[in-house]
């Protein structure tokens, strides 16, 4: 359990502490990290693969593009998205030419697609004003979807400006090294000057990647490494062997489930139905098949042919089952019911969506779809015999 209840003397106790240890942190860990930190990240070297110098500026759209994927990503998934997307849109002119489709076709698989909406956004706007991305961090903050972290870690990235970050991985990090006794969301302001006790106005871009390298691979969620750790020395929770308690846990608030019922419409042809969804929004602009959440009393099938009607102004024929999975998405579950539909009457047309189509299921991957319809595209793929 955390013994010590979090109060103003707590904070001043902490941050009193911080400051006499500081020293020994910052150097620790560089230390550590000049052995064992991620230093071959692509967007933190100089063009050519070479270690940037503490005067060294690097290009700043590949890092831009890189911590928008990195904030709700993690680095070993982002890496090879990164990399397709600098092969697509190389800077920040070949991404504002972009159309919207593309973007989201670039982004599929890597979810919350409004990241790649709003990357979009603003590089339209930049090139519409004829101006380049701004590399310090305030002017950086005004840029659409990037708050005080990512554009401190773009900042200091860039020109090794003296900005610190305050990530998920560093505040575990440090309500471990504080056993600090509550959220440590509740405590915002106060981790951020623990942030800039630690680095004391130095330049940042080394020790903010060591600081979130030290968070991912030894201070992990689960199992911290305490062994390896360059700082289990002034480790409050280590000495306290509650490590694995920390940090604390907010209340959960409970998340919602839907049933969603789907229809996978073929027609006379074997082409299929899809729809647009509108460009705000949940997975705005991305492609689905049409569905709709199941009522009180309702069953599957009634769901389905319901939706249809509603979405697309089309009465279908239910047939067999396809598929049912479950998604989860950050605030609410949907299971999915995925049926197989034939158009019995009226013409498809675009109601609640953007725009309707009717394509051969082998063009299918031509438009960008969420993660659950590439699901739906995938066994319908397996029922007909493709891979
Ligand atoms: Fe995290 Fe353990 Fe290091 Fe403390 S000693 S900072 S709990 S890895």
């Amino acid at each position: 359990m955390v013994p010590e209840q979090w109060s103003t003397a707590f904070e001043q106790r902490q941050k009193a502490w911080l400051r006499h240890r500081a020293p020994d942190l910052y150097a620790s860990l560089l230390s550590w990290w000049a052995h064992h930190g991620r230093r071959d990240v692509p967007w933190r070297l100089l063009p050519g693969g070479r270690q940037p110098g503490p005067d060294d500026v690097l290009p700043t759209y590949p890092v831009w593009v890189a911590e928008v994927m990195l904030q709700q990503t993690r680095l070993a998934v982002a890496l090879p998205f990164w990399r397709r997307w600098l092969d697509r849109f190389p800077d920040l002119a070949s991404l504002a030419a972009a159309s919207r489709q593309d973007v989201l076709h670039a982004w599929q698989g890597l979810g919350y697609y409004a990241r790649a909406q709003r990357l979009h956004g603003v590089a339209t706007q930049l090139a519409a004003a004829k101006r380049q991305l701004p590399t310090d961090r305030a002017g950086l903050e005004r840029l659409s979807g990037l708050g005080r972290t990512t554009a401190a870690s773009i900042a200091a990235t860039v020109g090794n400006s003296a900005d610190p970050i305050l990530d998920g991985n560093v505040r575990r990090l440090l309500a471990r090294l504080l056993a600090f006794p509550a959220p440590p969301r509740q405590a915002t302001a106060l981790f951020w000057t623990m942030v800039e006790l630690l680095l004391n106005g130095r330049r940042a871009r080394d020790f903010n990647q060591a600081l979130m390298d030290l968070g991912a691979l030894v201070c992990r969620p689960r199992a911290p490494l305490c062994r390896c750790c360059p700082w289990q020395r002034h480790c409050h929770a280590y000495a306290k062997g509650i490590q694995q308690q920390l940090p604390v846990r907010p209340t959960p608030t409970p998340i919602p489930r839907f049933v969603v019922g789907v229809g996978v419409v073929l027609d006379r042809q074997g082409k299929v139905l899809i729809g647009q969804r509108q460009p705000d929004g949940l997975l705005g602009g991305l492609w689905e098949f049409v569905g709709g959440t199941q009522e009180p009393g309702e069953t599957m099938a009634a769901t389905v042919v319901r939706a249809l009607w509603q979405n697309v102004g089309l009465a279908v024929a239910v047939g067999p089952e396809l598929l049912r999975f479950d998604h989860a998405y950050t605030h609410r579950r949907l299971s999915f019911v995925v049926y197989l539909c034939r158009p019995v009457a009226g013409d498809a047309r675009p109601v609640v969506n953007q725009q309707v189509v009717w394509v051969w299921p082998h063009d299918l991957h031509r438009y960008p779809f969420s993660a659950a319809h590439i699901r739906i595209i995938q066994a319908l793929r397996e029922r007909s015999g493709q891979t």
